[in-house]
């Protein structure tokens, strides 16, 4: 029997908005996210209240990184990372690079990472360079993220990185890409945020940067879906091809997927960008709380957390569950081992738990079913066998 699951996939999306399955723990971090702690974060990175790294206060004047608040802020924010429960390391590069980085391991993939990503980098070259929405916005955010994803368990790893030298040609983050593809690291996702924080005109727009590199687009896709299913409805513009002005491109320089996420510079610009007066009293900080929220959560629902996910049981009824070929390109083959009809159904959702397509396998005496999945975007999906109390789940790739 062969089914199509691109049919299916159109009577799926008439589902109401209860079945798009929302995962609790992603809504937990998602409500987590604090404007207060990100601007506490932000007062710091900018120099409006001193740090304090085991030498006495000192002030962030300029994260320049020709000014000594660059390597200052590299060693406050390992300092924090530490404070929240985190082993914080160091990727030193050219004379004087450094890339801070945190991993949070991943229980089922830990070889598989998400990386949610700024630059701490920060212009003018002058004396005086705050940064606060290029990029102390997507700073801030990260280190939200690595507080509010602190207690939860993910199957995949978690890079908490703040990149150096942007400013001077995305050095920090091509140097890290490059040596990720010589290693053959499997990155499912790099989500870089630079300037989220300044909404001048009010209208709240803001925009993704993605192009058809590795699955850019399904990335874009993902951070579509968490904005309305936990209820963000954040309105987004998207740019694809999107520009290569920031980190994601060194990203996709290696063709990894990667997205920019970004306030609406194209219409909307900071006046104050790359100047000494960026400073945090002329953000909008609801909306800088938003942008931030969309870009953990999608974090969160492609790291995938491990609570509140199917588990596979066995079941003396149906012993066998076995897809393939995984990865798979245009037609999923499913074995049960014995005739799974009545109201069993297959299931398969998407990273982010959304509902994408759904089978009844009635009536098949060798056990056997194909599914059609040509019609799916590429990346990761579980498809889960459903047979009274029994569920058995098993992750597969569609590739493009
Ligand atoms: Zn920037």
């Amino acid at each position: 029997m062969k089914i199509s699951l691109f049919a299916l996939l159109v009577f799926s999306l008439s589902f109401p908005p209860a079945l798009q399955a929302q995962l609790p723990a992603i809504q937990q971090i998602i409500d987590a996210v604090n404007i207060d702690s990100m601007a506490w974060q932000m007062d710091r990175l900018t120099g409006q209240v001193p740090v304090n790294v085991g030498m006495g206060n000192q002030v962030i004047v300029s994260r320049h990184k020709f000014q000594p608040g660059n390597a200052l802020a590299a060693q406050w924010m390992q300092q924090e990372f530490t404070r929240l429960g985190y082993t914080p390391s160091v990727q030193a590069f050219g004379t004087r690079g450094e890339n801070v980085l945190v991993e949070k391991p991943g229980l089922v993939h830990p070889e598989r990472k998400v990386i949610i990503c700024a630059h701490y980098d920060s212009m003018p070259t002058g004396l005086t360079g705050p940064g606060a929405d290029d990029d102390g916005s997507g700073v801030c955010a990260v280190m939200e993220a690595a507080r509010t994803m602190a207690d939860h368990d993910f199957e995949n790893t978690v890079v908490f990185a703040l990149w150096d030298e942007e400013e001077q040609g995305l050095v920090g983050s091509a140097y890290y890409a490059s040596a990720a593809f010589g290693n053959d690291a499997e990155i499912l996702a790099v989500l870089q945020m630079d300037a989220i924080g300044y909404d001048g005109d009010g209208d709240g727009l803001m925009r993704i940067h993605t192009r058809p590199v590795g699955n850019s687009v399904a990335i874009k896709d993902s951070a579509l879906m968490v904005n309305t299913t936990y209820g963000l409805d954040l309105p987004i513009l998207i740019n694809n091809p999107g520009a290569t002005y920031s980190d994601h491109a060194s990203f996709w320089n290696q063709g990894y997927g990667a997205i920019l996420v970004i306030e609406d510079f194209d219409n909307d610009p900071n006046p104050y960008y790359h100047t000494p007066n960026d400073r945090m009293e002329f953000m909008d900080l609801a909306y800088w709380h938003g942008l931030s929220k969309l870009t953990i959560g999608t974090t969160a629902a492609m790291a995938i957390p491990t609570m509140g996910t199917a588990v596979a049981s066995a079941s003396a009824s149906i012993p066998v569950f076995e897809i393939y070929p995984n990865p798979a390109r245009n037609v999923l083959h499913i074995r049960f081992g014995s005739d799974p009809a009545g109201s069993a159904s297959l299931v398969i959702t998407d990273a982010t738990g959304r509902n994408v397509g759904q089978a009844w396998p009635v009536g098949s005496p060798d056990g056997t079913m194909q599914v059609d999945v040509s019609e799916l975007s590429p990346g990761a999906y579980v498809a889960s066998f459903h047979a009274g109390s029994t569920i058995m789940s098993k992750r597969f790739l569609r590739l493009p």
